[in-house]
């Protein structure tokens, strides 16, 4: 289960004795668990508070780094009395953390502005972020950031809501899912009041993940109002997207207008030497040592996606201690070794449907339907050639998957697209970023 994983990894990360005393003691309730929370019982309130105080963030991060998703994490006392009489006044039998806190308010410390690398390809979005907190409502509002995935949108929204934080600012972060989760809850409780007065009355406004907010039109509507709301008022908001306003479908005109009215910045993927510098960072701020050379294998090797690279490191510095002994070479091209086994073991040709039809604009059902007009074909004959080479399915098998006679279609297909990727670099360089953004999002 993923909540025995993660703790099996913060295992290797504190010392024995405390992971005898605590965590040891802990059991994952995977029913009561979903993606944003992680519910662990604990056998008594003081193990529940030591954990939640000590490693709550540690354990959020590793489910980040294994997920995608940073979770609330919450540790309840097991077997805890229900009757409220017994309950009542006895310190005990409270659970330490009975309700997540506002999930919105939460931010990660170490998500900070000088934890943050900056390179060419970040720079950017840093200089506007960091522009932004310092001076929130005044100059680019709204300021929307978006990039692919790992890239450091959330690390930078972050750093927009601690720095402004320890000013005393009221800051709400909240990925819009959580928006739109909320707003769902009030409105079908009619405490619509309340959510209001909450997102209207901050000073910062901060939506991570806007891109789904595609096709959600109450959500859309509601989400008009408070953005007026709180530009009017001077205000600041900040939003992270995978895409460009332009390219989020189902996106109302006039949010998109709106989105458009500050500054748009983009992150691209880190060019090596960043890459590098951001490794060394996350060792030296997590007190790991690799070597210089392992270092440079791990940029060299890995796609540009952070959290994976974090992965990486969590995962070698996890070995290191519990082998005791330091981290070599072998073990490093191991462990990449098997990560990326892992990632390609995981691609369907359904995800790389998906990545095609929005990257070309054509609809997933069109690539997987016999029409011949010419830009589907591509799309078709592009998700053939890539699903050749980046999952296990055979050309039978493709053939059946696109209702084709037999394989002499798909295997059509792959000659023609290695024509073209003959003669044409553009191409040959679109379909090299095709294949990246797949692999990269299969991980997530
Ligand atoms: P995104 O939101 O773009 O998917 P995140 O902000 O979650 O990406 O970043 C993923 C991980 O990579 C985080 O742990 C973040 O701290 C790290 N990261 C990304 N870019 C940088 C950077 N330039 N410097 C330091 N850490 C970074
Ligand atoms: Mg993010």
């Amino acid at each position: 289960m993923l909540g025995d994983q993660i703790l099996q990894l913060l295992k290797q990360e504190i010392p024995q004795i405390e992971y005898e005393r605590y965590i040891r003691q802990l059991r994952y309730d995977e029913e009561a668990s979903r993606s944003d929370i992680a519910h662990f019982y604990a056998p008594n309130p003081l193990v529940a508070r030591w954990v939640k105080t000590r490693y709550g963030e540690k354990i959020a991060h590793l489910f980040e780094v294994k997920t995608g998703v940073k979770p609330q994490v919450v540790v309840e006392v097991q077997n805890r009395v229900k009757s409220a009489s017994v309950a009542k006044g006895s310190e005990y039998s409270e659970s330490t953390a009975a309700k997540p806190a506002s999930k919105s308010t939460i931010l990660n410390p170490s998500y900070t502005f000088e934890s943050f690398v900056v390179g060419s390809s970040n720079q950017f979005a840093y200089t506007a972020a960091l522009r932004v907190a310092e001076k929130p409502g005044e100059q680019y509002n709204p300021l929307f950031i978006y990039g692919g995935a790992g890239l450091g949108k959330t690390h930078l929204l972050h750093a927009i809501g601690n720095f402004n934080l320890q000013r005393g600012r009221q800051v709400i972060f909240t990925s819009l899912e959580q928006f739109m989760n909320q707003f769902t809850h009030h409105l079908r409780n009619h405490t619509m009041d309340r959510f209001r007065d909450k997102f209207r009355s901050c000073d910062i406004l901060l939506l991570d993940d806007i891109q789904f907010l595609s096709r959600k039109e109450e959500t859309q509507k509601e989400l008009f109002h408070t953005f007026n709301e709180l530009h009017g008022a001077g205000k600041q908001i900040v939003m992270t997207s995978d895409q460009h306003p332009k390219k989020i479908a189902g996106l109302e005109e006039r949010l998109r207008s709106r989105f458009e009215w500050g500054l748009i910045v983009d992150i691209q993927p880190p060019e090596l030497e960043t890459k590098i510098a951001i490794i060394k960072k996350k060792c030296e701020l997590n007190g790991i040592h690799i070597d210089n050379d392992i270092v440079n294998y791990i940029a060299a090797k890995m796609g540009n996606n952070i959290r994976e690279i974090e992965g990486i490191i969590i995962q070698l510095n996890a070995y290191a201690n519990m082998m005791n002994q330091a981290i070599t070479m072998e073990f490093a091209k191991n462990v990449i070794k098997n990560q990326l086994k892992e990632r390609s073991e995981n691609i369907t040709i359904d995800d790389i449907v998906k990545v095609v039809s929005k990257e070309l604009n054509v609809k997933p059902s069109e690539i997987k339907s016999k029409s011949r007009a010419r830009k589907i074909v591509e799309a078709r004959r592009i998700v053939i050639f890539l699903a050749r080479s980046l999952t296990p399915n055979s050309m039978p098998s493709l053939a059946q998957y696109f209702g084709m006679k037999d394989h002499t279609a798909v295997s059509h297909a792959m000659k023609k697209i290695h024509e073209i990727m003959d003669k044409d670099e553009t191409f040959k360089a679109k379909i090299e970023e095709l294949s990246h953004k797949i692999t990269s999002i299969s991980v997530e």
